[in-house]
């Protein structure tokens, strides 16, 4: 999920992202590679799968070999039902302790065994996921996926689930009458045999039992070719009208992937199938899974794009499937790549405009490349509890600018043709961080060891304080450039450029390996213009001493979009009024949106009137993203009526765009415009893409921290669609655990929420988990419920959300209840100061007198 599910699935649960963040671990062993006693060549399942009854049932044959003599045969299979295990002679015993299968058959070094499995798995809690309709969701399709990683085929399959293992794959689907069956590879069959439809789809290439996946449902299928391949979509009935804007460019994407990498697109057909409930994406070999988030309407496609998602999934099979990496340590490998591939495909699709786009996403990134846990664990770490817990910043974002830093600091030339060595010298092998580097120091010629180790083995990054002085009868600029961060220095690589202006520049590459680095560059006046990384293909701090006529140059003319937005951050930080001139013409003229956005994001940190006029005019700015950020904006401006008069405007025409008219209707509650109230019950009725309006409408409402509103809410979060329920829930909370409530009311809200749950409306849990562990100790009610999903819950960051919820209410905190306290409190504090500050003006004008 795309702020999302914390791993190839890019994750929209943002909430549970913290989750995560206990996993990774200094306390944690040391984890290599496993050891690899068993190869295996070939799994084949043959199942029978019972939608409705949620179980599986068949046969796994698995081909086998020993790199050493074993008494045993182990493989991972997590609570599978065993019938039997045998070899091509005879039935074998064997050991089911729920976690594993350990197998008495010898096998001496070298030799091969073809064993066959017998099970079912029944209702698991993870590795296979069904749905059906229920009385408190009739809407849900019958529906069942798989998801395989990280650790989660052993669920469904006996295997080695490690992702160092590559086999072959045959999977025989078994399943009702008018229902798909799609897994990975060609279909070699598909017949009715008695009342079961069976699908047999074969993948010959070896690929790692993560990626194998099963998806049985009823989907409208849309069909495409590709150099002779099938290229193919499968999504709800109901969206096969959106095929095409969610998913018209995978054939140009194949092209440009298959061209750039090097290597041709290598599995026999592409499928994407949009899921129930899924979490983001998923790269399994040659059918991708996503959720149904790609699937927009006509109007969302004026600012909405599926595709950062569509390429991330797809540039997988190549970063992921055809090279994989050894274990999970190196996870980067994967996830670094298809985040980078993004903002390559980002570069590609926008031609002119492509490099300041590719730019743009990696400043995005750059912000959580260097928090979080970036700051205080390497990117390749071997320790770690689990292995979801890799799945972070570090691999993601990261990951990314460690690419994007070795394509600035060796050129395009270099750094594709290593892609392509990369890519040809592991294919179909697994890799870990060195095979990567010595693909790229074999095409560059040089040793990249330091900056391997700077950025996959060390955590954090360079914070750079870069100055310079001019020395005019020497006709010299001395440069320094010193590294402020603790520890020891990084070894930094960089484009500085000085001269009048951008254009005229002298450029020099400049080496800074230590804490303090000196440069002289003859120039043949004193530099109006200069920048230090003038490429941006550093990831760090940067801190430049500049005058505010040197940052007015570089606003005006820096080629680079992040030289513009390096300038529209300095100057906000001025705040003088030809600084917000400056940033006022940016906002509207720039010629990258993305600099207008920044600089409305600048204008709204430096408030003030002039500010504050030029977002208004902002709102009719042709880009929704600027309106949209010019919106937020002014959303953190108090007592302006003027934004309140605009923003009502604004919602009174209409926006073209849907988002850009939920930020505004959810501005409205923020700065307490005269009519928000009207403007926000307006706006449960609007439909919308993915009820984006409704949902930020809630969201206002409960700005309005009116308790008044607790009925208007308990209506919208127990009917209508499944978002603006989820977002009631939220808003029920947040509300309930104002100081005025009444004890009855909060106590009849906690009853919904979990009434909610025990209802078995699935899709609410999370928002009721978060929304009662907000409300703390009044959520006792809610205890057993939380128990329940603590322990069975079929998504792994709704079990840990449920544990600590329950902890929660158990010490007896009230952390919604106490954040809204001090937040009362904190604003009679500002009320009073203000007072205070009035009553000193009268004094001193009375005194003045
Ligand atoms: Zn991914």
């Amino acid at each position: 999920v795309t702020v999302r599910k914390l791993t190839t699935r890019l994750v929209l649960l943002a909430s549970f992202a913290a989750v995560a963040a206990v996993f990774a671990d200094d306390e944690a062993p040391f984890r290599g590679a496993p050891d690899r006693p068993l190869l295996v060549s070939k799994v084949a399942l043959d199942l029978d799968v019972d939608l409705l009854g949620k179980s599986v049932a068949g046969t796994a044959v698995l081909d086998l070999q020993a790199t050493r003599d074993l008494k045993t045969l182990r493989l991972d299979a997590v609570g599978l039902d065993v019938a039997s295990v045998s070899d091509d002679a005879r039935s074998l015993t064997f050991v089911n302790d729920g976690q594993s299968l350990t197998i008495a058959r010898p096998l001496a070094r070298g030799e091969a065994v073809h064993l066959k499995v017998a099970y079912a798995v029944h209702d698991p809690r993870e590795g296979l996921h069904f749905f059906q309709p229920t009385r408190a969701e009739p809407d849900l399709p019958v529906q069942m996926w798989s998801q395989g990683e990280s650790q989660a085929s052993r669920a469904w399959f006996p295997c080695v689930d490690e992702p160092g293992i590559r086999m072959k794959t045959e999977i025989t689907a078994r399943v009702p009458e008018g229902f798909l069956a799609l897994a990975n590879g060609a279909l070699a069959s598909e017949e009715t045999q008695g009342k079961r439809r069976v699908f047999r789809w074969v993948q010959e290439k070896p690929h790692a039992p993560y990626l194998v996946s099963l998806v049985v449902g009823k989907f409208f299928v849309g069909r495409e070719t590709w150099r002779g391949k099938p290229v193919t979509f499968y999504v709800p009935e109901k969206n096969a009208k959106d095929v095409g804007r969610a998913f018209g460019r995978t054939r140009a994407m194949l092209d440009f992937f298959s061209e750039r990498f090097g290597v041709e697109y290598p599995w026999d057909k592409y499928a994407q199938v949009c899921c129930e409930q899924f979490n983001g994406g998923m790269e399994n070999t040659s059918c991708t899974t996503l959720d149904e988030s790609p699937l927009h309407d006509e109007r969302s496609h004026l600012d909405f794009d599926p595709e950062d998602l569509v390429a991330h999934e797809l540039s997988h099979q190549w970063w992921g499937d055809l090279v994989t990496c050894r274990d999970w340590a190196h996870i980067w490998l994967n996830e670094g790549f298809a985040t980078y591939c993004e903002a390559l495909w980002d570069e590609k699709k926008n031609g002119a405009e492509g490099k300041d786009e590719l730019e743009f996403d990696l400043y995005q990134m750059s912000a959580r490349a260097r928090d979080g846990v970036c700051k205080t664990r390497p990117v390749v770490d071997h320790r770690f509890l689990d292995p979801e817990g890799l799945f972070d910043d570090r691999a993601y974002p990261k990951g990314a600018w460690i690419l994007h830093g070795l394509r600035r600091r060796l050129g395009d030339d270099a750094f594709f043709r290593s892609l392509t060595r990369y890519l040809k010298a592991n294919a179909y092998g697994t890799v870990e961080t060195v095979d990567l580097r010595r693909a790229f120091e074999a095409e560059a010629g040089e040793s990249l060891e330091r900056y391997f180790h700077d950025a996959t083995e060390r955590p954090a990054h360079v914070a750079l304080d870069v100055s310079v002085s001019w020395d005019d009868a020497a006709q010299v600029l001395s440069v320094l450039v010193k590294q402020t961060q603790a520890g020891d220095p990084f070894d930094v690589s960089a484009v500085f450029a000085a001269g009048g202006s951008p254009e005229t520049a002298t450029r020099v590459r400049v080496q800074a390996r230590e804490k303090e680095t000196r440069v002289q560059i003859p120039l043949a006046a004193a530099p109006l213009y200069w920048r230090f990384d003038a490429d941006e293909g550093v990831l760090g701090e940067l801190v430049e001493h500049k005058s505010d006529e040197q940052w007015l140059l570089q606003l005006a003319k820096d080629p680079h979009p992040i030289g513009r937005i390096r300038a529209v951050n300095a100057l906000a930080e001025r705040n003088t009024p030809p600084a917000i001139e400056a940033i006022a013409k940016a906002l509207m003229e720039d010629r990258f949106w993305g600099v207008s956005a920044e600089a409305a994001r600048a204008l709204g940190r430096a408030q003030g009137d002039a500010a504050r006029d030029a977002l208004v005019k902002a709102l009719a700015h042709p880009r929704p993203a600027v309106r949209k950020a010019a919106v937020e904006a002014l959303a953190g401006f108090k007592d302006e009526p003027v934004i309140g008069e605009a923003l009502e405007l604004l919602l009174e025409h209409g926006d073209p765009s849907y988002y850009v008219e939920a930020q505004a209707l959810l501005a409205t509650a923020q700065v307490e415009s005269k009519n928000a109230r009207l403007w926000l019950m307006k706006g449960l009725d609007r439909p919308s893409q993915d009820d984006v309006i409704r949902v930020h409408a809630i969201q206002g409402l409960a700005a309005l921290e009116d308790p008044g509103l607790i009925p208007t809410l308990e209506t919208a979060a127990s009917l209508g669609p499944i978002r603006g329920r989820r977002a009631a829930v939220s808003a029920l909370a947040s509300l309930a655990a104002l100081p005025g409530v009444a004890e009855a009311d909060r106590k009849r809200v906690v009853r919904e929420l979990v009434g909610f749950l025990d209802a078995g409306v699935l899709r609410l849990r999370g928002a009721v988990i978060e929304a009662l562990s907000g409300l703390g100790k009044d959520s006792e009610p809610g205890l057993d419920a939380l128990d329940r999903l603590a322990r069975y819950d079929s998504d792994k960051d709704l079990r840990e959300a449920a544990k600590k919820a329950a902890e929660a209410i158990r010490s007896g905190t009230t952390p919604a209840r106490e954040h809204s306290r001090l937040r009362a409190q904190s604003s009679r504090l500002q009320e009073s100061h203000e007072s205070l500050l009035r009553r000193i003006e009268i004094l001193e004008a009375k005194g003045a007198h």
